[in-house]
């Protein structure tokens, strides 16, 4: 018996990181009073008109370019019409005829291989009021409406639930980093809506749609149940219809929301109160040039700094992190990323602060790493002084030596001490010498111990090896 195969397409609607709405000078923001970030123009009123966001066009347009859209240069609005009562005006802004990119792709990594997944279009669009049903009545919050949106629309080029949810990671990846989105599927900042179809042949299958899913895990797992509920329904015997369902997580399937009716008439028109746009040359330049370096950039130089890649993972995911690590071009990135992902983070977890917080200069984290890098303070040290780092004003060179912390360094002492471990350990000295060079690290630990920790490891190896070739 034939499988049938899964086909995907999703619809990902992402809420502009802009300071004020839309086409309205209301804030765009968390907001708990509901209908305060609202105006006349939010609200619909007859006479009033609306004025683009310039900047929410501009991170409109680069996500286009990181999305590796076709630019439309020329663009205009469009009135989609329908009546509902979180849309007062009875139409909803948007690009239909000319989207702000189109033909574009994300690249995903699946099985090893890279795969890309067509990007139909992006396009900008105003958000609807929100609607609150609570026992019998209905209440309107006009907070979110007129808040800037981008939607993203694939072709369906995905396969599987995990090609989905890689999508999604990915393209949720691309606009934090480049700050045009929270992208908090949880708060609502990113939605999507998942397409989709089964058929055993290459001719696609009837499509669901299934709506605002709450994590991408869900979405995974939506995807599979309404592919299996699919699959029942033809193996019964029935057909696939057009319709609108919504995933519960509590129960784990897709219910049924509406049918939908044939050919939804939106009545689309060019909106004639906004102006037609013209995105020049110099203008998508400029944009793009100020486009941060991207994860997928970052993570070839962590690679290069021979960074493991689980490591890699957890600096792109603290985005913080990798932001600091941005700071400097000439240290040892695997040194510092250890620290910042180790004791730093752990510090900062358990005193509930930020980096920001801090008092950890450039300047002062560069001096640590050098050090530690050329083995001129052991990690006890750092470890010692780490709160003193990250709390005061204080150099480098101060805390040490208002804690009157030691490394030793002082060659006399040591070579005392490297003697009489050396002493102790005669059978040792001849296994290493029959060429097991892992000795060598338990002698270096021995020494360690000995100095507690506090000596300075590269001149501890030099006279380790030194006093050995002299026996
Ligand atoms: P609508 O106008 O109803 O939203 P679109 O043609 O814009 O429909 O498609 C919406 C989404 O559905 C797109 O992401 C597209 O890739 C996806 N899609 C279209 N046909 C199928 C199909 N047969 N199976 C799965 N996804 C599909
Ligand atoms: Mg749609």
């Amino acid at each position: 018996m034939t499988e049938y195969k899964k086909t995907i397409g999703i619809e990902v609607h992402c809420e502009l990181k802009t300071n004020t709405k839309m086409f309205s000078t209301s804030l765009n923001g968390y907001q708990t009073i509901a209908n305060k970030n609202i105006c006349a123009i939010d609200l619909g009123y007859p006479g009033t008109l609306p004025i683009v966001n310039k900047y929410a066009v501009e991170l409109a347009l680069k996500a286009a370019i990181l999305l590796n859209c076709k630019i439309n240069r020329t663009m205009h609005f469009d009135r989609k019409n329908y009546f509902y009562p979180d849309l007062p005006k009875g139409y909803q802004i948007t690009q239909a005829r000319t989207p702000i990119g189109v033909n574009g792709y994300v690249e995903i990594e699946i099985d090893g291989k890279t795969k890309k997944i067509g990007i139909h279009d992006i396009h900008i669009e105003e958000d609807t009021a929100k609607s609150i049903h609570k026992e019998d009545k209905s209440y309107l919050d006009f907070n979110r409406a007129g808040v800037p949106l981008i939607e993203i629309v694939t072709e369906p080029d995905m396969k599987s639930s995990s090609e989905a949810m890689a999508y999604l990671e990915k393209l949720k990846e691309i606009l934090y980093y480049a700050d045009i989105s929270d992208c908090k599927m949880e708060e609502g900042s990113m939605r999507c809506d998942v397409n989709v179809s089964i058929s055993k042949t290459e001719k696609l299958g009837v499509r669901t749609e299934t709506k605002n899913i709450g994590s991408i895990s869900s979405v995974g797992l939506a995807i599979n149940e309404e592919a299996k509920r699919q699959e029942e329904v033809l193996e019964n015997g029935g057909s696939i219809k057009e319709e609108t369902r919504r995933y519960s997580e509590l129960e784990n399937k897709t219910i049924l929301m509406r049918v939908k009716e044939t050919g939804n008439d939106y009545r689309y028109f060019p909106e004639a109160d906004i102006p037609y746009l013209t995105l020049t040359e110099e203008y998508i330049e400029k944009v793009k040039n100020d486009i941060p370096i991207m994860p997928n950039e970052r993570r070839k130089i962590y690679k290069k700094h021979e960074i493991s890649e689980i490591n890699i993972e957890k600096i792109i995911q603290d985005k913080t992190i990798s932001d600091y690590l941005l700071n400097f071009d000439d240290i040892n990135l695997k040194i510092a990323s250890n620290l910042l992902l180790g004791d730093i983070k752990a510090y900062l977890n358990k005193e509930n602060k930020k980096l920001s917080d801090t008092k950890l200069t450039i300047e002062k984290f560069k001096t640590v790493v050098n050090k530690l890098d050329k083995g001129e303070i052991p990690n006890k040290v750092f470890k010692d002084i780490l709160a003193n780092l990250l709390e005061t004003e204080k150099t480098f060179d101060e805390i040490v030596k208002d804690n009157n912390i030691e490394t030793i360094s002082d060659t006399k002492a040591l070579l005392e001490i490297v003697n009489n471990i050396l002493n102790n350990n005669e059978p040792s000295i001849i296994e290493y010498k029959n060429g097991h060079d892992r000795i060598l690290k338990f002698l270096m630990g021995q020494i360690m111990k000995e100095t507690k920790g506090s000596a300075n490891p590269s001149l501890v190896n030099k006279i380790l090896l030194e006093e050995i070739s002299k026996r």
